[in-house]
């Protein structure tokens, strides 16, 4: 496209509350072929509530003393959840030592007495060789409710599970109506459990997704996808999804997500709806076609 034109194009999408990085990242929009979109904070609204605390062993105020104290060092939406559900609980922080944040699974630190502490998803705590068989029918009713699940181990034994309910956006079955409807193929991936990425993608009408994948696996799966000949485009709005975007030929960040996603990403979308996404395609196809 003419330089002009593609400025037109960069300004009308600016309308639609999306931020293009560059010129090339709006032509390359025109080509996209197959969109991903993360789940959390992107096709919900990433304010998500604890809903449900079932504890498996000692008392709730102790798992509620961690849990808060582990997740004040956390940024992930999830950790907000549960910092509110424990001070609303009148919890007490524990103190805990060697704080890690493990990207796109949850975090880990130890008691002061060298006890290890997880907390976050199935797969970090069966990495670390925790047994979840105690609290397998807990989470089994959890995830027939499509929450999703929050461990918290000590010593290698889970002590509490915590539900958590992220509602969707209200457009977001809407906009991947749209977004169909514009040709592209729509895949869901994320890192939660499998019960909540089918209940998301049936409520918002896709068909193909992937769960429990860690950020390089998201990397991964559109590298593949452009081995295939497809040209992707990826939605995402957290640090999980930062490799991915970049990635992407063209990457678009959720406006309210985590500034390395954004900085990873060729657009912006303000208004964090996945209807930007259609608008800056649409955009490009026109600014392309004027141009011929
Ligand atoms: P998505 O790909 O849907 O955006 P993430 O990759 O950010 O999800 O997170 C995947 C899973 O990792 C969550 O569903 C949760 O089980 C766990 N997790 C990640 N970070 C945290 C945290 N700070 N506290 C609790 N759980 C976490
Ligand atoms: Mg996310």
């Amino acid at each position: 496209a003419t330089p002009i034109s593609t400025m037109i194009g960069v300004g009308k999408a600016a309308e639609q509350g999306v931020l293009v990085r560059s010129g090339a990242a709006l032509q390359r929009a025109s080509h996209l072929t197959t969109l991903v979109v993360d789940k959390t904070g992107t096709l919900t609204e990433g304010k998500p509530r604890v809903t449900d605390t079932d504890i498996l062993a000692g008392d709730a105020a102790t798992a509620l003393g961690l849990a808060l104290t582990l997740e004040r060092g956390s940024e992930h939406p999830l950790a907000a959840a549960l910092v509110n559900h424990a001070e609303a609980g009148g919890a007490t922080p524990a103190a805990i030592r060697d704080f890690e944040s493990v990207t796109g699974q949850g975090v880990r630190a130890y008691t002061v007495d060298g006890e290890r502490l997880l907390l976050g998803s199935a797969r970090l705590l069966e990495q670390a060789g925790v047994d979840l068989a105690p609290a397998a029918s807990q989470a089994q009713a959890l995830e027939a409710q499509a929450r999703t699940l929050v461990y918290l181990a000590r010593a290698d034994a889970p002590i509490a599970l915590f539900g958590v309910s992220d509602p969707l956006r209200s457009d977001a079955l809407d906009a991947v109506a749209r977004l169909q409807a514009d040709g592209m193929k729509v895949v869901m991936l994320t890192g939660d459990n499998h019960h909540t990425a089918a209940a998301i993608a049936r409520q918002t009408g896709i068909t193909e997704f992937e769960s429990g994948m860690a950020p390089e696996e998201k990397h991964a799966f559109i590298e593949r996808l452009q081995q295939e000949g497809e040209v992707v485009g990826m939605v995402g709005d957290g640090i999980n999804d930062a490799p991915a975007l970049a990635r992407a030929d063209v990457g678009f960040a959720i406006g309210q997500g985590t500034d390395i996603a954004i900085e990873s990403a060729g657009m912006t979308l303000m208004r964090g709806s996945l209807h930007g996404v259609a608008s800056a395609i649409e955009i490009s196809r026109a600014t392309l076609a004027n141009i011929k």
